[in-house]
């Protein structure tokens, strides 16, 4: 797709730092790591979020960031990786091509930001699950 960064990267138009690829997929190293080996697996065919996914491509990334998160601790030293996704910019996607993003974490790493718990009633939790079912 025009305009799309990562379209021009999985193109070759822009460097990146690829880390595994097959058809389906590329990973990379994320220019901005939140931790070193901070990795983005990312569709070869333009997806605009998940919303546009199907499940066996789904399934396939997933198997990738599976790889990675691995490779991550066998190579890196990892004690263990997230695995994030996000979906849409009120969810903090900046880059409208789907990606996975697969972050090593290391013994005495870096806090992570994350949400904030919050404690709802139980009549609360009701309400919303009565919209969702
Ligand atoms: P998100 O906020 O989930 O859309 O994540 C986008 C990620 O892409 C961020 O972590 C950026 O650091 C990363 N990013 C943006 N441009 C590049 C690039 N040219 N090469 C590698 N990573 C990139
Ligand atoms: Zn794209």
């Amino acid at each position: 797709m025009d305009n799309c960064i990562f379209c021009m990267i999985i193109d070759g138009k822009i460097p990146s730092r690829r880390v595994y690829e097959d058809e389906n997929c590329i990973a990379m190293l994320d220019i901005n790591p939140a931790t070193p080996g901070h990795t983005l697996i990312l569709p070869r065919e333009h997806r605009k979020d998940l919303s546009e996914m199907d499940e066996e491509l789904a399934g396939k990334l997933m198997m990738a960031a599976r790889r990675i998160g691995m490779l991550q601790k066998e190579r890196l030293g990892a004690v263990g990786f997230n695995v994030i996704q996000n979906n849409g910019e009120a969810a903090g996607q900046t880059v409208p091509h789907f990606h996975i993003h697969v972050i090593p974490r290391y013994e005495n790493g870096p806090m992570l930001g994350g949400w904030v718990p919050t404690e709802p009633s139980g009549d609360e939790l009701d309400e919303v699950l009565a919209k969702m079912l």
